[in-house]
């Protein structure tokens, strides 16, 4: 049978990469599947109960989830092109992943829309997955040659290292497949000495449970250790993509001001509907932006500046419950957790008095 090469029938069509894009190509059927990692993974509660690909393993683990499928393409989307920004951040301010800056599937969704248009001019059938529950969009990615899972669990690309999105394109023609490679991580092992809290003791596991990025997510109260170890950090974790050495490069800018940093206080001032508006590509529990100001309240007192604690005292009033819970904590944070008797007199939550208990005992 005759292949189709993919980049002759690209430049035919005059569909012009973005140097940001590799493609990788795989032919089916590939016999592969990861629904019994993905389940072993489950039944260890290593997810942390985090839905995602977990809800469905027997699907979304599947390689050959379409009889029709001759070849599956792999697109990588580089969304950082070697220019970083230091991790430093000024007081008052938190941080945004990399990841999160900004939508960055949008461009990767242009470029796979382009290949669905070209597609359907020439008749042929297709399915494509991008950052979809029902594909776990690590399946080709080593055998298609474009690299290989690293111990942060991260997929690594040569030159890139891990700032990576991917995508999968099913389809009913016969690509000509790419090589796969040998890559790996060899003895390395900085992003397991780099993570803050130990979630990537196990090679090539991660235990969401411990990972920050995921408490960023989650509905759950976070632990006080927890809250301590997130540091200033509003929205992911950057830590074991930046010690990840293929992913290193000399352009990295030194400065306080980031212009992806949030100013902490003007977060958790703002509406709910504002939040979502501004961050509406983020993963927020039930939609509710209550969520994104606890992690503003967690930051800010890890990373205070001198008017945080007259800003507590102000705003504790207007909060709700939830989220007081967490203002108290930041007093305690700010050693200030005895200062506040007069506060706490006029507190009629019987839970809030509790924790405000708890957290007095702490410090004794
Ligand atoms: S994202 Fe952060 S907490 Fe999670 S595994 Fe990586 S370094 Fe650890
Ligand atoms: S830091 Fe080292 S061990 Fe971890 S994923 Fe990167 S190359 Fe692999």
């Amino acid at each position: 049978m005759k292949h189709i090469n993919l980049n002759n029938l690209l430049s035919e069509n005059l569909l012009i990469l973005p140097k940001e894009v590799r493609l990788g190509v795989v032919s089916l059927p590939s016999g592969l599947s990861f629904s019994d990692k993905i389940e072993k993974i489950k039944k260890q509660n290593k997810h942390a109960n985090m839905k995602f690909t977990f809800s469905n393993p027997s699907y979304s683990g599947k390689a050959d989830k379409f009889e029709w499928a001759n070849s599956a393409i792999i697109f990588t989307y580089d969304y950082k092109q070697n220019k970083h920004n230091s991790n430093l951040s000024s007081n008052g301010f938190g941080k945004i992943a990399a990841f999160a800056e900004q939508d960055y599937y949008e461009p990767l969704k242009k470029i796979t829309s382009e290949f669905e248009n070209l597609f359907s001019r020439l008749n042929y059938k297709f399915h494509t997955f991008i950052d979809n529950p029902n594909h776990y969009d690590r399946t080709f990615f080593e055998i298609s040659g474009l690299g290989w899972q690293g111990k942060s669990t991260m997929m690594l690309s040569p030159g890139i290292g891990p700032w990576q999105l991917l995508g999968t394109m099913y389809s009913d023609q016969h690509f000509e497949p790419t090589e796969s490679k040998n890559y790996s991580c060899g003895e390395c092992n900085l992003c397991q000495i780099s993570c803050p809290t130990g979630a990537l003791d196990e090679d090539y596991i991660l235990d969401s449970n411990k990972c920050l990025s995921y408490w960023l997510q989650s509905p759950e109260t976070i632990p006080y250790d927890i809250r301590t170890a997130l540091g200033n950090r509003f929205y992911g974790c950057d830590e074991c993509l930046i010690s990840c050495p293929p992913g290193q490069n000399k352009n990295i800018t030194i400065s306080k001001i980031n212009p992806h940093d949030v100013d902490l206080e003007k977060i958790i001032i703002s509406t709910n509907e504002d939040l979502l508006e501004k961050y509406n590509w983020f993963y927020i529990p039930k939609r509710n932006a209550n969520y994104l100001k606890r992690n503003a309240i967690i930051a800010l007192s890890n990373n205070p500046n001198h008017k945080t604690y007259k800003f507590y005292l102000e705003i504790y009033k207007i909060l709700p419950d939830d989220l007081k819970n967490y203002i108290l904590w930041g007093f305690w944070k700010l050693g200030k957790i005895n200062e506040i008797n007069s506060l706490m007199d006029k507190e009629n939550s019987h839970d809030l008095k509790l924790e405000y208990e708890k957290l007095k005992s702490m410090t004794s």
